[in-house]
């Protein structure tokens, strides 16, 4: 089996601009992007923000061109998940089922996946009317009106972005201030399709086949009342993909791989860098996975050297 100079898991902005780097640094390295490659901006409909773009641009679209320009300069893919890893010695194993890996070193760029309230009957309606896309799932509600959870740049992202097919929009947030950045909120609150209802947590999602509505409490007054709708968005945040890596690499008490040796990307483990949303608890932007992709192959390049 030939050793790897860099294996990279995962493939949003920090995985593709890691190994765009790495690549072009010949260090010649295998991307396993999962099964569902290209990350949450795959999700994402318009995205605004991320510099070069001045007209925006689509959030697949945007991934596409990453994945072109790291296959440019030689990158190799693979479409699976990874199963497992070990780290406990000075080559990587990385296991993607029964298939063995090895590499002199390891970029964990996993990312987030979407989190969910936790409610039994979210899980049974998904599919139903319960989602946590609207860039997928919305031009099935054309009319209907809409409950999305949240008070982050996500709900209000979502809850815009549903107008354009709903009759209405309901934004439901456990507070009474959002989240979200000032423009984000000022978009939400001036649409005239948007409504809120604050100081609020959803107890249930209702229906038989398909999804009627939701029951709520005020967390104020206690009051629980029912708010009618034919589709129900979750948008409070994410969740880090590191199940894997649990017990492998350090962690925090919800999940991200930490750093030890910021504003390097090294973690607990000497060979093993973490990028992107993995490893962010604050910022979570493309532009700042791109970066900390960025940084991770320079690291890896000078781990490399300091082999020799
Ligand atoms: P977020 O900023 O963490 O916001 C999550 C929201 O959901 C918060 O308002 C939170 O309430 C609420 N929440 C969390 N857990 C909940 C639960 N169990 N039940 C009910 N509500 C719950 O997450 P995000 O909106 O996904 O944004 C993540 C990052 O991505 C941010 O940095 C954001 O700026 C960025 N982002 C940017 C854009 C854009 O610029 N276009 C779009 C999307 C996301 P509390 O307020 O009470 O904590």
């Amino acid at each position: 089996m030939s050793v790897e100079n860099v294996i990279i898991i995962g493939s949003g902005p920090a995985g593709y601009t890691a190994a765009i780097y790495a690549a072009r640094a010949n260090l010649n390295p295998l991307v396993i992007e999962g099964y569902q490659s290209g990350g949450l901006l795959m999700l994402t409909s318009e995205v605004e923000n991320f510099p070069g773009f001045p007209k925006g641009i689509q959030g697949p679209e945007l991934m596409s061109h990453f994945r072109a320009q790291a296959e440019r300069f030689g990158t190799r893919f693979i479409q699976k998940n990874v199963t497992d890893v070990d780290f406990s010695k000075s080559l990587k194993r990385v296991m993607i089922e029964n298939e063995v890996h090895e590499a002199k070193t390891v970029i964990v760029s996993t990312g987030a996946a979407t989190k969910w309230i936790g409610l039994e009957s979210e899980q049974r309606f998904l599919g139903k009317g319960v989602s946590s896309c609207a860039t997928c799932d919305g031009a099935f509600f054309r009319d209907a009106k809409l409950v999305v959870v949240g008070g982050g740049d996500s709900a209000m992202e979502e809850a815009n972005f549903l107008t354009r097919f709903a009759s209405h929009v309901t934004v439901i947030h456990r507070r009474d201030t959002l989240k979200a950045s000032k423009i984000m909120q000022d978009r939400a609150k001036s649409n005239p399709k948007i409504s809120f209802i604050w100081d609020t947590e959803v107890l249930e999602v209702l229906g038989d086949d398909a999804v009627k509505g939701c029951r709520v409490r005020n967390l104020k007054t206690g009051q629980v009342s029912e708010v009618p709708c034919e589709g129900f968005f979750v948008a409070i945040g994410h969740e880090p993909n590191t199940a894997f890596l649990k017990g492998k690499i350090d962690l925090d008490t919800k999940g991200y791989v930490v750093l030890n040796d910021r504003p390097t990307t090294k973690t607990s483990i000497p060979g093993v860098f973490a990028a992107g949303d993995v490893q962010d608890t604050v910022y979570r932007q493309a532009i700042t996975a791109a970066a900390s992709g960025c940084q991770a192959a320079i690291d890896v390049e000078r781990y490399l050297e300091s082999l020799h």
